[in-house]
């Protein structure tokens, strides 16, 4: 199996959101979304009241100062995290009703997420941290798991640390790793949190290619970024301020 075949892998999938989704309906669509949090200073908003569509195939960058919500929106959409109140749809499921014991294998299928601060599991090689969201959501058989693993290492680049422990890893590397995990189940969105912000130019330019081909084959990208220009290189871009979306 060839990377490309790996990005060609993608299309089945694509094609399941493709069917269910009609084309007016959005992929990605929150109501009302508020997120608030108790801290010793008081109640402290961090998502105030956003609506947001986001549809099938688009690349959409978010930006904002530190402390906007940038991270707070991306964890509510993937459902790491609950809102206070508000409804957040994708692909139709209502995933604030998801429970928890639903949400690790619903995000594993729908959504790959490349964290800001990667989450590799440092007891796992590299390539058994690419391997364990096919293993935890059983996609593929077991044994093109770790062909389909070094695929997606050779992608992002990587492949030669497959057998290493990450902390062996640079800073770029590891973002490379949490990329190409983000990937392993060929999910119908990534969403990325600062995915080049340990990244030499080069990488990044290669990551930023790698993300707009992923949307031209029907991928829906979200990506948080500090950096102008790559925010610039989406289709979209939404802008936070205060727990607000001032530009969508
Ligand atoms: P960004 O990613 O744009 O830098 P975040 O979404 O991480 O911003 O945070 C938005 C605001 O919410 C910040 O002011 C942050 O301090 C606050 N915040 C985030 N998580 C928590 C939490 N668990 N408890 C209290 N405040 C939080
Ligand atoms: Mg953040």
């Amino acid at each position: 199996m060839s990377s490309v075949d790996i990005l060609k892998h993608s299309l089945p999938h694509v094609g399941v959101v493709m069917e269910t989704t009609s084309p007016t309906k959005p992929l990605i669509h929150l109501k009302g979304v508020s997120k608030i949090y108790q801290t010793d200073a008081g109640r402290f908003v961090a998502l105030d009241n956003v609506d947001l569509q986001i549809h099938q195939g688009e690349f959409v960058s978010i930006v904002g100062k530190s402390g906007s919500g940038k991270t707070t929106l991306i964890n509510l959409i993937t459902g790491i995290d609950q809102p206070s109140s508000g409804e957040i749809y994708i692909d139709q499921k209502p995933v604030h009703l998801l429970k928890e014991s639903e949400k690790a294998v619903w995000r594993g299928l729908t959504i790959g997420v490349v964290f800001q601060f990667f989450q590799l599991l440092p007891t796992l090689t590299v390539i058994e941290n690419v391997m364990l969201p096919m293993s935890l959501c059983n996609l593929y058989p077991g044994n093109e798991r770790l062909e389909r693993a070094y695929e997606l290492l050779k992608l992002v680049q990587v492949e030669h640390q497959a057998d290493q422990l990450p902390s062996f890893l640079s800073g770029g590397e590891q973002q490379r790793v949490a990329i190409a995990r983000a990937l392993a189940n060929d999910p119908p969105i990534i969403a990325t949190d600062e995915p080049t912000g340990n990244l030499d130019s080069h990488t990044a330019e290669t990551i930023m290619a790698l993300f707009q081909d992923l949307t031209r084959r029907g991928k829906t990208l979200l990506m948080v970024t500090h950096d102008p220009d790559l925010a610039a290189r989406a289709q979209r871009t939404i802008a936070l301020a205060d727990g607000r979306i001032v530009r969508a």
